[in-house]
């Protein structure tokens, strides 16, 4: 579903931020991208929606090479890739609901079925009852679960995740990942970059551990080829 074939990035002026990156995540396959602050995890994000590209290699999406994708599909790319960032941004002056229906919004499904779709994420994060309340009334964890609803309320195939439990204390650290693996287990391919790799190894999911923007260890590497 997301293959990578010996990819390097460099941004202009920088060293390399990845070297020969070749990686392969099966559809419904869950992954972690571990590694050092500067080790390359956001920037090989990134490139899975096309929000970089890559200086050399080939980055595929569901069967698609990026590098031949027209400018104008890109939307249709994205569309089916759900992002969740750190700091969740959120919009804090609109309800649970409102954020979460906002991917719906802008791709203008029908308001009638806005509802059911909403309440349907909620509840896969399970925070139904929160639907009216503002995010700033809400746990960090809480608030990171509206992200993810956010992420996932159109469905994508493939999730992606930039250090989403990076605020979070052990606990509730677990319980996102417990997320994830939930989501991976319904059929979304999901690929999260984190420093945290106790709870990954703990946890027992795939490790792709990157280090120089190098690929040093992949606990999946045998199966993945
Ligand atoms: P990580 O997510 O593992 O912390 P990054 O992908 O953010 O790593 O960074 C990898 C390298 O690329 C670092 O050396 C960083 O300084 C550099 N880098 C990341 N983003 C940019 C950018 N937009 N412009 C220039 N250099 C960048």
């Amino acid at each position: 579903m997301i293959r990578l074939e010996a990819v390097g990035k460099r941004y202009p002026g920088e060293r390399d931020a990845l070297r020969q990156v070749s990686l392969h995540l099966r559809p419904g396959e869950l992954g972690f991208l571990t590694g050092p602050s500067g080790a390359g995890k956001s920037t090989l994000l990134r490139l899975i929606p096309l929000l970089e590209r890559p200086s050399q290699g080939r980055v595929e999406v569901g069967g698609v090479d990026l590098g031949r994708l027209a400018r104008r599909r890109i939307p249709y790319l994205r569309r089916g890739i759900g992002m969740i960032f750190q700091d969740h941004r959120l919009l804090a002056d609109r309800t649970v609901f409102d954020n979460v229906a906002l991917p719906l919004v802008i791709a203008g499904t029908p308001r009638r079925e806005l509802g059911r779709r909403v309440r349907a994420a909620l509840d896969k994060v399970d925070l139904l009852r929160y639907e009216r309340a503002q995010p700033e009334t809400l746990s960090s964890g809480e608030q990171q679960r509206v992200g993810i609803a956010r992420a996932v309320v159109r469905r994508p195939p493939v999730l992606l995740a930039d250090e989403p439990t990076g605020n979070l204390d052990p606990a509730l650290s677990a319980e996102i990942m417990t997320l994830f693996r939930r989501f991976s287990e319904l059929g979304v391919t999901t690929l999260i970059a984190t420093h945290d790799v106790a709870l990954v190894e703990r946890l027992g999911h795939r490790r792709i551990s990157l280090s120089g923007g190098r690929v040093v260890a992949d606990t999946a590497a045998t199966e993945a080829h």
